[in-house]
This record gives structure tokens, sequence and C-alpha cells, in this order.
């Protein structure tokens, strides 16, 4: 039987912390989707479809890794792509009361999924999307926080034609 996990989440954008997660997710099961949630209620700086792409060229190297994405309970999409785990990253103690509620929440809507907490390399234990936009926003450099495509992707969006073109 493959093991099959989903990250889901809504990576807007994926920053290298979310990348170290995959990764070390990548080696515990056979298949790892990255699900992109449309979340419109955020109302993402990518569209659905940039932050997919985003993802997927950023695990191109990752041959067990891809990017997916859902809309509607998260629990439903998992058993619809035959998963057995949700991964999420824990970053610090403030990120554990809603990732436990959520963890709790999605075991009472399917009690055959379970959700497996990862924690990034230490470097990366304070980064978000939200700080990595705010700081591009502000003009910062942001290399080292963010796969070389997300950052290119990054100046694109909030600098429209002083980087180089964004092709995804
Ligand atoms: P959401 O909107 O669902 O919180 P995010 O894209 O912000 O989506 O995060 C998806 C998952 O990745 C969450 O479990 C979050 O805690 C985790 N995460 C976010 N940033 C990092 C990071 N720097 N290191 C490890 N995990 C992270």
């Amino acid at each position: 039987m493959k093991r099959i996990a989903i990250y889901p989440g809504s990576f807007d954008p994926l920053t290298n912390g979310h990348l170290d997660v995959v990764r070390r997710a990548a080696k515990l099961f056979d298949s790892v989707i990255v699900a992109v949630a449309q979340n419109e209620s955020k109302h993402p700086l990518f569209s659905l479809a940039e932050r997919v792409a985003l993802v997927n060229k950023a695990v191109a190297h990752l041959p067990n890794v891809e990017a997916d994405s859902f809309d509607g309970l998260l629990v439903e999409y998992v058993a619809a792509r035959k998963a057995k785990a949700i991964v999420r990253g824990l970053r610090a103690v403030s990120d554990f009361e809603f990732e436990f509620q959520l963890a709790l929440m999605n075991r009472k809507l399917d009690e055959n999924i379970e959700t497996i907490f990862m924690m990034p390399k230490d470097t990366y234990t304070f980064l978000s999307s939200r700080i990595v936009k705010e700081i591009a926003r502000l003009g910062g450099d942001i290399t080292g926080f963010v796969p070389a495509n997300v950052q290119t992707a990054l100046l694109k969006k909030l600098k429209p034609g002083k980087s180089d073109a964004y092709k995804e």
C-alpha cells in the first residue's frame, strides 16, 4: 500500500520553511501532495494557479512530491486522494493551539486520518508567508527565505516591470 501524505496550506507564497517540512515529509512517505487551498477569504497575493505553479517548480527536484489545489473540506480531499495523513508544520508554541484544534476537528470529521506535525530547521522557525511578503513589499532582501522562483515572482508581483518577466 502506497503511503500518501497531504500537506495543506495557503502557500501564499511557499517559503523555505514550508519547503523544509516538505523535504522531511518526503523521506517518511511514498508520496507527498502539497495541497494549496483556495482561501479567497484571506485575499491571497498570488492566484491559486500561481501558487500551485510556484510550488511545482520549487519541488521539481523531489520525485515523490507534487502540488495540487483543493477547495472545500480538507478531510474529503484527503480521502479522495487515498491519503492517510495530513502534514502540518509547527514553528513555535504560538502555532500549537490552532493546529491542535484543527487536528482534533479533522479527526472528528474522519477518524481514519492522522495529522503529523513536523518542526522545521530552527533557522526557519521565524518564517511566515505574511512576513516574507511584508519584507518584500518594503524593499527588503528575501534571499534565503524563499526558493529562487518564488523570489522572482514576488519581485515581479510587487514591482511590475522592474524584474525579469515571471513565467510559470
Ligand atoms: P495556513 O493558511 O493553512 O496556515 P500556510 O501556508 O500559512 O497555510 O501554512 C501551511 C502549514 O505550514 C501550516 O501548518 C503552518 O504552520 C506551516 N508553516 C508555515 N510556515 C512555516 C515555517 N516557516 N516552518 C514550518 N512550518 C511552517
